[in-house]
């Protein structure tokens, strides 16, 4: 493989897919007409016997032959839904809706009638709605309100070897929910063989495998990585479009940042390279890519052109894309890491697993040989993933546990426990939010946090706001952190003017944090009248500005629901920090001598984000964090000066005045003190509080 220089060829170990004869589809074919193609069409009469005969059945099939598309279909023609719906959970948000709009397609009907889909603040389902695809955290809110999911007759927990928190979460619940529903159907469904895992959970259930249809795949790696991947895959894209057979490309990357540069650069060395040879049509797909842009990836190249899906981990199990002969592999991907000891969560670029780099590889070999390119060696990987429970961030799930009426969480049915230090440190948070009383079970105000599809720091935001008499502002400012860090963009050429433009809604900066300028974005926007138009003059991403006004309603709605008064108070900022506060006080930081942060109550060092309005300003002593991102350093994103006397006030039982003090003049420090002795309600002296210690 001299052309492809640096490549060299895996050691025999190569795999031994069975090799069950060509099939013929043209892209023309239309969707309904392949759905006869797909390797499980042949299975379809003994599945759904098993399934009539087994309330829990395990289902191993590999990627893409036809699982998450077709078992639903199946049932529906087999008079399921006569009973009662079909859900079928995923993982990811875009994998959800993209599967549901497929087989929409397939059965014929507008997305959002007889199927449908429901993710987190976006609701595609109608009372029509038979077969429902739903990310897993979805199923998880739907058992707070229907606990024996009593509209559903089959639940289908699909991409269980994922083991995603919400999808380890569901085993147990659903587990459960079988017991007292005879007539519920379970179906656990998984793209690697981790199958006897699951079956021994459900009490030895029945296992069943789709044979699929596989071609062997070449697998070529790097005896040299190179420091720079993207630039390695770079080239590597170019020189398999220069030098091999006809066939598509996947390239799997980290994430929406890395797929961007990616993107940019193979277009630049394209265009250096001219004209010659034929054309490629890079498509991207990322869970914040506009809908109709995923849609794209799907669409079969125009002949004589090549494409090359740039896609994250989605591409690995979730969905398949046809026509893939290329893989190129540089063995990462994001992981969600949460470390119990500060409380600190980060995405991490993790190296895969071996489990994770067959999959990969074997996306290239679904309809002729393959070649995968691996930029690393396949022995210096670990054999399994850990399961995200194990290092999750567990404050959500715990509340909905609590919600739930489970009480004894250590002891939960989990397929495999989490550390426990994380449920401790979970326990602990949602206590200081006032979410567990003393004993750990939940309390009013957790009751009215967990109606909010959000972390707990943020529904307790969004409660506490009604004592701040700001709720109307609160719920614009979670909207709009909601939507992520999209709303500002800056495009290369014009970065002067858009930073300019989003200092204007700094003015005053001192006062004014990154959350209170994101508010102004949102009342400027809605001022002029949700003008788009508006949006690009500010180099604000309308798109986004769109979904924060759903998350809006939806959150007002919920405001509504738990009888939360709606007020606003647009003018007094103190309030609406306060209203921060009241979720985010464990997320204190304050400044040190050399400039950088330190956070209160941790001995960690933290820096503002470039991304904040007040990187560069004159700083802050005192600020709150909306979260923690690591990349070269641990930045705070989303940052908002305060006064430390609040966090006193808002959370006594959380700081005492020694957490406080030592850089106040005494002056200030005796009033802090003398407030909040009042306020905790001791009559002691203040040396009393003083030697209290910290729980
Ligand atoms: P599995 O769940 O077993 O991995 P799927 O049911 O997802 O398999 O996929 C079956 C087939 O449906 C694949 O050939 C895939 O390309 C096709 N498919 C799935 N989703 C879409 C979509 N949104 N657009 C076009 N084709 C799709
Ligand atoms: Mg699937």
């Amino acid at each position: 493989f001299d052309d492809l220089t640096g490549f060299v060829e895996e050691s025999s170990e190569a795999e031994t897919g069975k090799h069950r004869g060509c099939y013929s589809k043209t892209a023309a074919e239309k969707a309904r007409e392949g759905r006869e193609f797909l390797p499980i069409h042949g299975y379809r009469e003994e599945l759904l016997k098993l399934i009539e005969e087994n309330q829990v059945l395990v289902i191993v099939g590999e990627t893409g032959s036809g699982k998450t598309t077709q078992i639903p279909q199946y049932l529906q023609e087999a008079g399921y839904t006569k009973r009662g719906k079909i859900g079928c959970t995923q993982p990811r948000r875009v994998a959800a809706m993209s599967v549901a709009s497929r087989v929409a397609q397939e059965v014929g009907v507008k997305l959002g009638h007889e199927v449908g889909y429901s993710i987190r603040f976006e609701d595609c389902t109608s009372e029509k709605t038979v077969i429902k695809y739903m990310t897993d955290g979805m199923l998880l809110r739907e058992l707070l309100i229907e606990p024996k999911l009593d509209s559903y007759s089959v639940i289908i927990i699909d991409e269980a070897h994922e083991r995603t928190l919400s999808t380890d979460i569901l085993f147990a619940l659903v587990k459960d929910v079988a017991k007292v529903r005879p007539d519920l159907r379970l179906i656990i469904s998984s793209a690697t063989l981790e199958a006897k895992k699951f079956s021994e959970y459900f009490d030895s259930a029945r296992i069943y495998l789709i044979p699929g249809r596989r071609y062997p795949v070449e697998k070529l790696f790097r005896k040299c990585p190179e420091p720079d991947y993207l630039e390695t895959v770079i080239r590597t894209v170019v020189q398999i479009h220069q030098t091999e057979a006809i066939g598509d490309i996947l390239v799997f990357l980290t994430g929406q940042e890395e797929i961007e540069t990616v993107e940019t650069n193979l277009k630049r060395r394209m265009m250096d390279l001219g004209t010659k040879g034929s054309e490629i049509i890079i498509c991207p797909i990322y869970s914040n890519l506009p809908t109709p842009l995923q849609a794209k990836v799907f669409e079969p190249a125009p002949k004589g052109t090549r494409k090359v899906v740039l896609a994250t981990n989605i591409a690995e199990t979730s969905l398949t894309i046809d026509g893939v002969k290329y893989v190129i592999d540089p063995g990462y991907f994001k992981i969600n890491s949460y470390n119990p000891r500060t409380g600190m969560e980060s995405l991490l670029v993790t190296p895969i697993s071996k489990a994770s780099a067959a999959q990969r590889a074997g996306r290239s070999g679904r309809t002729g040989p393959g070649k995968c390119f691996r930029l690393y060696n396949i022995k210096d990987l670990e054999p399994t993933t850990i399961p995200e429970i194990q290092r999750a961030n567990l404050a959500s799930v715990v509340l909905t546990l609590k919600s739930l009426g489970i009480q004894d969480v250590f002891n939960f049915d989990f397929m495999d426990p989490p550390p426990e230090n994380a449920l401790l440190k979970a326990l602990e948070l949602l206590y200081a939010l006032g979410a567990l009383d003393e004993i750990g079970e939940i309390t009013k105000v957790g009751e009215r946090m967990v109606e909010f599809p959000v972390d707990p720091m943020l529904s307790k935001m969004i409660v506490g706001s009604e004592k701040y008499k700001c709720s109307k502002e609160i719920i614009t400012i979670a909207a709009m952190l909601s939507v992520g860090n999209s709303v500002f963009y800056r495009p290369k050429n014009q970065q002067v003017f858009a930073d300019k433009a989003r200092m204007d809604f700094y003015e005053d900066t001192k006062n004014v944090g990154d959350h209170i300028a994101l508010l102004r974005v949102y009342n400027s926007w809605k001022e002029e009248n949700y003008s788009t138009q508006w949006c690009c003059e500010k180099f604000i991403q309308s798109k986004s500005m769109k979904r924060a006004r759903d998350i809006r309603d939806q959150l007002l709605g919920l405001l509504n629901k738990i009888g939360v008064e709606l007020t606003s108070n647009p003018n007094d900022l103190d309030a609406i920090k306060k209203a921060i506060l009241a979720g985010f006080f464990p997320h204190s930081a304050k400044l040190q001598k050399n400039g950088s942060y330190r956070r209160v109550k941790e001995p960690q060092t933290v820096y503002v984000h470039p991304n904040s309005g007040l990187f560069g300003a004159s700083p802050s002593k005192w600020l709150v964090y909306h979260e923690l991102v690591l990349t070269t350093k641990e930045y705070m994103r989303h940052t908002t000066e305060m006064k430390p006397e609040w966090l006193i006030e808002i959370a006594p039982h959380y700081y005492k005045l020694k957490d406080i003090e030592d850089t106040r003049p005494k002056k200030t420090q005796r009033r802090i003190e003398e407030a909040s002795t009042s306020k905790v309600d001791t009559n002691k002296k203040t040396r009393t509080s003083k030697v209290d210690t910290n729980k």
